[in-house]
């Protein structure tokens, strides 16, 4: 069992821990697997992790170009290392990355997408992924990789608008 209760982390928690715990699960990941995980390529996911953010690969090479000299296929490459290892998510609606909470566990991930923050969470509910698979195959369709993201609005936003009158 997972747990879904407070998917989005709140605005005062030690992000420090995160980050940490992503850069460790990355190098226990790919130590296992025998994936090198680079200079390089631990930085681009530091720099994914920088917060809870989806971030754009544009985004990212910037960031790096301010450290080292990156030609930008290193660092689509370095992407994509990541996303093959299961250590970081594309989001295709905001054409961006998020680093996976659980690379350990092979899945697909649902996201809840905040609109007011623009933090993504992931929720990862087996129970999501197997009824879209059986509801596709009903349909005569074999899936193959599955990202549900969902757009709304987190309980921190939410609260803080809860008070206030909402204009449409
Ligand atoms: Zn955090
Ligand atoms: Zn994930
Ligand atoms: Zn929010």
């Amino acid at each position: 069992m997972r747990k879904h209760a407070q998917a989005f982390k709140s605005v005062d928690h030690d992000h420090a821990c995160c980050v940490n715990d992503a850069l460790q699960n990355a190098e226990h990941l790919c130590g296992q697997k025998g994936a090198r995980l680079t200079g390089l390529r631990r930085r681009v996911l530091e720099l994914v992790w920088e917060s809870h953010r989806p971030v754009g690969a544009y985004d990212i090479l910037e960031a790096l170009m301010k450290e080292q000299r990156a030609a930008p296929p290193t660092v689509y490459r370095a992407l994509e290392f990541l996303q093959e290892q299961g250590l970081v998510h594309r989001l295709a609606s905001l054409n961006a990355f998020v680093g996976c909470v659980d690379p350990q566990t092979p899945h697909t991930g649902q996201f809840l997408i905040c609109g007011m923050c623009r933090e993504a969470a992931e929720i990862l509910d087996e129970n999501v992924t197997t009824m879209l698979r059986e509801t596709a195959l009903r349909a005569g369709f074999d899936v193959r990789r599955q990202t549900v993201e969902i757009t709304g609005t987190c309980n921190r936003c939410g609260q803080r608008s809860g008070n206030k009158e909402i204009h449409p």
